[in-house]
């Protein structure tokens, strides 16, 4: 079935005119929606709308708004089997993998729901002779939210909601290779009540929708997630033009295997985060650091993991599903050929699959690198796909100095059994997120998130009450009676 979605502008879904096909990665004949291809024009009056309603919604009680999100998140959790395939069959990762992120996405909301109710200031003890002294949150206005296609319903709920839970009226630009199931949370919120312009939709161009809520002089907060490349550009923009801006970028994580763990398991963590939703996170393990006494026991075990993985339509429940686009496909398939040009040996995959259903869509089986030096390409450069260079160290320190150098700081994980070699990576790792005995993928929605150097602007984190934070600013109230 094919979907048809407009843009959505205070409270009327309209159209831009011009549209686009977005088709299913594991079957090209399968349209799943027609979005509209959105212009500055339409961004302008996504951004009056949401200008003009932040009087009514910004001053609407905290419960009340929360009442609204909570019974978003009940429209999404009874359209749950229909999100989930839709988020299949537009970006491709295996259902149950989409399943778990539109619960996700209905956890957002109803923990924000909560969150609105409780959202507030302090009270302090004034000096002699004033009456009162007490800090209170305001909304910041008007927030653009430009998000990216590979967690198409997570991420845009992970920042709708917390930008709707404290006041701000919110313009949302998906990404337009999965932009539907974001349109679908819209969908929601209109459903369960929301004032008109307090959350607009325009599904267009990163390069004229996404510059123009980036630069307008009605936009006051802009949280984007995407690519290093687009977050910087976006960034410089968005605060040269006066606005509080964050932007979460890419990764090259790394997991590092010491000799006291179990390596069958070590190869399982490391497995799942490489090659989860094909390698298409921000989180995704790209690099395994890898204690010389393990190596070789350690490598075959991450191949064997490779090559039993079912390579397949997501909507079968394979056990990986295909890039979301040729372009994404392709860019995988360079990284394979210069890391070998590079002198790493591809042990495993790397190939693009072809014959039968796989003629259809853009699968590639995952790969595995070894003899991969540390300053390689393969193990400096976001590939985002499943790629995984198995990098040799000689020690602990050799380890972590190694997942260290490089220019992003998202997550990072290690393989232990000691503890102390736990205690001081958390110390050392230079990275946004730390986890010990797990992969680097897979995050709590109520814990901060974000990372350092090239994959955060490091200002603000997002989820649990930073994603409040970042929504909202101080007002600090002095009372003389
Ligand atoms: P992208 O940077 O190409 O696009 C992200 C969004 O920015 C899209 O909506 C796009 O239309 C928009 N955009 C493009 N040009 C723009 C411009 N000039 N001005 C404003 N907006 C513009 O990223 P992508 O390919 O959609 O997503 C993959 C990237 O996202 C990877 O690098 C991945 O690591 C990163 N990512 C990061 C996180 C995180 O939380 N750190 C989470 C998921 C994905």
């Amino acid at each position: 079935m094919t979907q048809t979605y407009e843009n959505y502008i205070g409270g009327e879904w309209t159209g831009s005119g011009e549209t686009q096909d977005v088709t299913n990665p594991a079957d090209e004949t399968d349209v799943v929606s027609t979005v509209p291809v959105a212009s500055a024009a339409d961004a302008d009056e996504a951004v009056a709308a949401a200008a003009e309603a932040t009087d009514e919604w910004g001053g609407m009680p905290g419960p009340e708004r929360g009442a609204i999100l909570r019974e978003t998140g009940e429209i999404l959790k009874s359209r749950k089997d229909e999100l989930a395939e839709t988020l299949t069959r537009e970006e491709g990762k295996p259902l149950g993998e989409a399943e778990g992120e539109v619960q996700r996405a209905i956890d957002i909301f109803y923990y924000y729901a909560e969150k609105a109710r409780d959202f507030g200031g302090t009270v302090k003890q004034p000096s002699g002779g004033r009456a009162g002294l007490q800090t209170k949150k305001e909304p910041m206005g008007v927030a653009a939210l430009i998000t990216p296609w590979n967690y198409p319903i997570a991420i845009p709920a992970w920042k709708i909601a917390p930008a709707l839970a404290v006041g701000n009226t919110v313009v949302i630009k998906p990404a337009m290779q999965a932009p539907t199931v974001g349109a679908m949370i819209v969908e929601a919120l209109d459903e369960a009540g929301i004032p008109d312009g307090a959350i607009n939709l325009v599904c267009g161009p990163g390069s004229e929708v996404g510059e123009r809520l980036t630069t307008h002089d009605d936009v006051d907060v802009v949280s984007f997630t995407g690519s290093a490349a687009v977050g910087e550009h976006v960034y410089e923009q968005a605060t040269s033009n006066g606005k509080r801006a964050q932007a979460e970028m890419g990764g090259k994580n790394p997991t590092v295997v010491m000799p006291s763990a179990d390596v069958d398991k070590a190869a399982d963590i490391v497995g799942a985060g490489a090659f989860g939703g094909t390698g298409q996170a921000c989180t995704a393990t790209s690099r395994a650091i890898v204690h010389e006494d393990v190596y070789d026991e350690f490598l075959d075990a991450v191949v064997d993991y490779a090559e039993s993985l079912e390579i397949g339509n997501g909507l079968d429940r394979a056990g990986m599903g295909p890039h979301v686009s040729e372009d994404e496909l392709a860019g995988s398939l360079e990284y394979i050929d210069i890391a070998q040009s590079e002198g790493a040996t591809l042990e495993t995959g790397g190939e693009e699959l072809t014959g039968g259903e796989y003629d259809a869509g853009n699968f590639i089986s995952p790969a595995v690198f070894s003899d991969v030096e540390p300053d390689m390409r393969i193990a400096q450069e976001e590939v985002f796909g499943p790629v995984l260079a198995v990098i040799p160290v000689s020690d602990f320190d050799a380890g972590v100095e190694v997942a260290n150098d490089i220019d992003y700081g998202l997550s990072a994980s290690i393989v232990t059994d000691r503890i102390e070699e736990e205690n001081e990576f958390i110390e050392r790792s230079e990275s946004g997120v730390v986890k010990v005995n797990e992969k680097t993928t897979g995050l709590e929605l109520h814990v901060p998130f974000g990372g350092l150097k090239r994959s955060s602007t490091n200002t603000y984190r997002e989820q649990g009450d930073a994603g409040l934070e970042f929504f909202s600013y101080i007002k600090t109230v002095y009372r003389n009676s």
